[in-house]
């Protein structure tokens, strides 16, 4: 047997263990399962939140915007008390322009974003007055051929596929061939046409790839960022009042893995704010993160309908599964499959352990919780409690799949 795979946060930084019982926003999680009157369910802790919000403010320059990618987790209570918090929201859909437009956030500071942007959806935009992040000719084309029930043009932000990538991501968004974006060499003659059609130029974005845990790399993609869009600023038919640099800040879950250092990035980006008050001046400088900021502050929480040993393996078969975690089966992206981090939140410290997988009721084997882990040895009704579930969990999961209902999603 290969050797098990340990969680990361042994000693769980953001939530405390009392009575053997992992506590929740000062529950424990056979509390909230009591109060929710059913599991699987999602619970995210709003002052885990907060805390990661505040911190992360102090690393950086005061006049650096921070917004919130809503597709990181949209769920409403959540998004509330996120957009209180943040400088502006980042949507990539209609769904998400109306839960963003159910916050008290001005609409100049929703930006939308994502290819393929259908009419019905620009036009709704522009009536709302959100800022409109064109990702390419045809889509500029069709903002400019709508008309707006505001009587001003529509706010435009160019969104770059720029000349370099961000090095070591779990996830690339930019450099090569993409579909994300308009290439660095079509953007002089796109903003050329941009200004010939009325539109408003606000500035540049540039979203160069995801969950990266070195800040070198982050700052580097930084330092390229700002340097492109001083180059691109020459073709603008207007200054640059806006450059979201995007994100990529990632969050550990992996045995191994480290905490991305930000107060690197924080110090880089103060220089880079320098840069830019002379080569830019009239330029904001905003970071678009997800699941930096949420990731960490949510559990996913599913019971032991059962346990059986299959040739010599112990296997808990949960009432939760990939279809409501697809992240956590390794089948979003991932490469190489590999544990997220697991506790059983009943049982924290039991020092008798076992090696168990771990797996939902779906019928195929993609359906894997944790493989070959070392756990306190578990009953039939436990709680198994996947870590660093906050972002990318429910809304990038196959709910439908086997037509299971969905889990219940608790902020407390
Ligand atoms: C998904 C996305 C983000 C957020 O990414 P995280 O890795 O969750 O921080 C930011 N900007 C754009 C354009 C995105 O598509």
């Amino acid at each position: 047997m290969s050797k098990p795979q340990q969680p990361v946060h042994c000693e769980l930084p953001y939530f405390p263990v009392a009575d053997k019982q992992l506590q929740i926003g000062g529950h424990s999680v056979e509390q909230l399962a009591q109060r929710l009157g059913n599991t699987p369910f999602y619970a995210y802790d709003r002052a885990v939140i907060d805390q990661r919000i505040r911190a992360l403010r102090t690393l950086l320059a005061d006049s650096i915007r921070l917004h919130y990618a809503v597709k990181a987790n949209p769920m409403p209570d959540l998004l509330q008390h996120v957009a209180q918090q943040v400088d502006g929201l980042d949507i990539a859909s209609q769904g998400e322009l109306a839960l963003a437009l159910q916050t008290d956030t001005d609409p100049q500071h929703i930006s939308f974003t994502g290819p393929g942007k259908g009419e019905a959806e620009l036009q709704a935009a522009i009536d709302a007055g959100v800022t409109l992040n064109i990702e390419s000719a045809t889509e500029m084309r069709r903002i400019a051929g709508l008309t707006s029930s505001r009587g001003i043009p529509p706010r435009v932000t160019v969104r770059i596929n720029p000349d370099f990538e961000l090095k070591s991501s779990g996830m690339r968004m930019g450099g090569g061939a993409t579909p994300f974006g308009i290439d660095v060499e079509q953007v002089p003659a796109l903003l050329k046409e941009l200004a010939d059609l009325g539109l408003e130029f606000w500035g540049f974005h540039i979203f160069a790839g995801s969950q990266n845990l070195r800040a070198d790399a982050i700052i580097e993609a930084q330092n390229a960022t700002l340097a492109l869009a001083i180059r691109l600023a020459e073709h603008a038919p207007s200054p640059v009042r806006l450059l979201n640099m995007g994100g990529g800040f990632g969050i550990p879950y992996f045995p191994g893995e480290q905490p991305l250092d930000v107060k690197l990035i924080g110090e880089n980006l103060t220089r880079l704010v320098e840069q830019a008050k002379t080569a830019l001046p009239d330029a904001e400088l905003a970071l678009e993160l997800g699941r930096y900021l949420v990731g960490e502050a949510g559990v996913y929480v599913c019971r032991v309908l059962d346990k059986k040993v299959s040739r010599g393996q112990v296997f808990l078969v949960t009432d939760g599964g990939l279809h409501q975690h697809l992240a956590a089966s390794g089948n979003f992206g991932q490469v190489i499959r590999k544990n997220y981090p697991v506790v059983i939140g009943n049982k924290m410290g039991g020092d008798e352990t076992e090696v168990v997988n771990i797996v939902g009721r779906l019928c195929t084997p993609l359906d894997l919780l944790a493989s070959k882990m070392e756990l306190p040895v578990t009953e039939l009704g436990d709680l198994v409690v996947i870590l660093q579930s906050g972002a990318y969990g429910l809304t990038t999961s196959p709910t439908a799949f086997l037509g299971h209902p969905a889990p219940m999603e608790i902020l407390l």
